[in-house]
């Protein structure tokens, strides 16, 4: 086969091209009803009613043009990658490792050797638990993570601390659902190994001090690892400024496929740790006495990877980019701000989480309604919110409730949105009078 193959970005159709001011800004305003028009789902009817999809947080709907990527990848060039000689696999090996640069520069990561691609940020936590915590952890040695964590990441480290003889040490939060620092500095000791800490809650949305939490950690010679499955799509990261030691994140939460996610780590660190799965891709040479193991970032990345979403992902953070991210930022932090004021004329609603810093996310109770009644109802009125622990139930129990009805937004919903989901509300609460 002679004709290259190219594997190209679709632009994102009718859009205009972005404002640009004398000296490189770009003041033109977010526009979400063009951006809405990228999103084919959310043209569609839930019972009936126009969706208003309020379940970001638990996963994002996909943009056109990373579906379109997808399409391209399957039916232009799909092939297994980095082992091919053949034309198709060296596209499909430069399409994937595109990515990973374009992974690299969306977090300022120094190279992307620091991009590890994993399944999501779960796996990405497991593997720093069990390549990172085996080499680093020993008996009597304590793991610190907040009461505010998504299972994802208190699990890993609970198997790390039963594989070790470690304790597991739980930095508590308020009653606003704020992270209590004067606990944390208390905690922080001599035998801390590591600090794992989420950088966005998904049941409360409290957004943490993280460079503070960074640099109090590193004070003492510890390093820190953020779990970014939330933040990613709301805020401009720079791993490099933040000088976080490990950021976990996952595609699908930014707009992009299921399956693919990124285990950023400081390059000394991932050079240090020894791989935590074996098989084809991570090795250099194999022999039955020993085995010797590829550079980074292959060494951790056994297996035949998800092609497609890894390819589908360098379109997603194109997309996120040419949205610009800073503009998001504003335009969510207003949207939260009006949807706060809107539900608080609701009497019955009580929030869960009610920090000072905090992102997209409205966890809430009803009085007399049980969550998953208000979720069934709201269903009825078309409009999707997640209602139950939302994977953090030490989250749960320190509220006292089993379960809370979260509505959580993106860069696609609007203020209408948010009226349709209080209609909805009040329309639960006349039901259950
Ligand atoms: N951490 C947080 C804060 C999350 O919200 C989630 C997903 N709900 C995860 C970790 C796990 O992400 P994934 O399921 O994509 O691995």
């Amino acid at each position: 086969m002679n004709r290259p193959v190219r594997i190209e970005t679709p632009s994102r159709e009718g859009k205009a091209p972005p404002q640009v001011r004398a000296g490189g800004i770009d003041d033109s305003p977010f526009d979400v009803e063009k951006v809405r028009r990228d999103f084919p789902l959310l043209k569609s009817l839930m019972n009936g009613k126009p969706l208003v999809y309020l379940d970001s947080a638990a996963s994002a709907q996909k943009p056109s043009c990373v579906l379109e990527a997808l399409n391209v990848f399957y039916t232009g060039c799909y092939s297994n990658i980095h082992r091919g000689v053949y034309h198709l696999s060296a596209a499909a090996t430069q399409a994937y490792e595109e990515s990973r640069r374009k992974a690299a520069r969306l977090i300022h990561a120094r190279s992307e050797r620091e991009i590890i691609f994993v399944r999501g940020a779960t796996e990405a936590i497991n593997l720093v638990a069990f390549s990172w915590g085996d080499r680093n952890v020993s008996e009597g040695d304590e793991i610190l993570v907040s009461e505010m964590e998504h299972h994802s990441n208190i699990v890993p480290w609970q198997f790390l601390c039963e594989r070790k003889g470690a304790r597991l040490r739980v930095i508590p939060i308020d009653d606003r659902g704020e992270l209590i620092l004067e606990e944390y500095e208390r905690l922080l000791g001599p035998k801390t190994k590591i600090v794992a800490v989420t950088h966005q809650s998904n049941s409360l949305g409290t957004v943490n001090p993280v460079s503070k939490i960074v640099d109090m950690a590193h004070r003492q010679g510890v390093p820190v690892l953020l779990d970014g499955a939330q933040a990613i799509p709301h805020h401009r990261l720079d791993v490099q400024q933040l000088d976080c030691d490990f950021y976990a994140f996952s595609a699908h939460k930014m707009y992009g496929p299921t399956g693919i996610g990124v285990l950023y780590g400081r390059e000394k660190l991932l050079e240090e740790m020894p791989p935590w799965q074996g098989g084809g891709d991570m090795i250099r040479t194999v022999t039955f006495d020993k085995t010797t193991y590829a550079e980074l970032p292959h060494k951790f990345e056994a297996g035949t990877p998800n092609i497609a979403g890894g390819v589908g992902f360098g379109t997603t953070i194109d997309y996120l980019v040419g949205l610009d991210l800073d503009k998001v930022a504003a335009y969510e932090r207003e949207l939260l701000r009006y949807a706060l004021a809107t539900l608080s004329e609701i009497p019955q609603i009580r929030f869960i989480g009610t920090a000072r810093e905090r992102c997209s996310v409205i966890s809430f109770e009803l009085e007399g309604v049980h969550p998953h009644d208000v979720g069934t109802i709201l269903d009825g009125e078309g409009v999707a919110i997640r209602t139950g622990h939302h994977c953090t139930q030490p989250v749960m129990d320190h509220f006292g409730v089993p379960a809370t009805a979260r509505a959580s937004l993106a860069c696609y919903n609007t203020k209408e949105d948010i009226n349709r989901l209080a209609g909805a509300i009040r329309k639960a609460l006349e039901v259950f009078r």
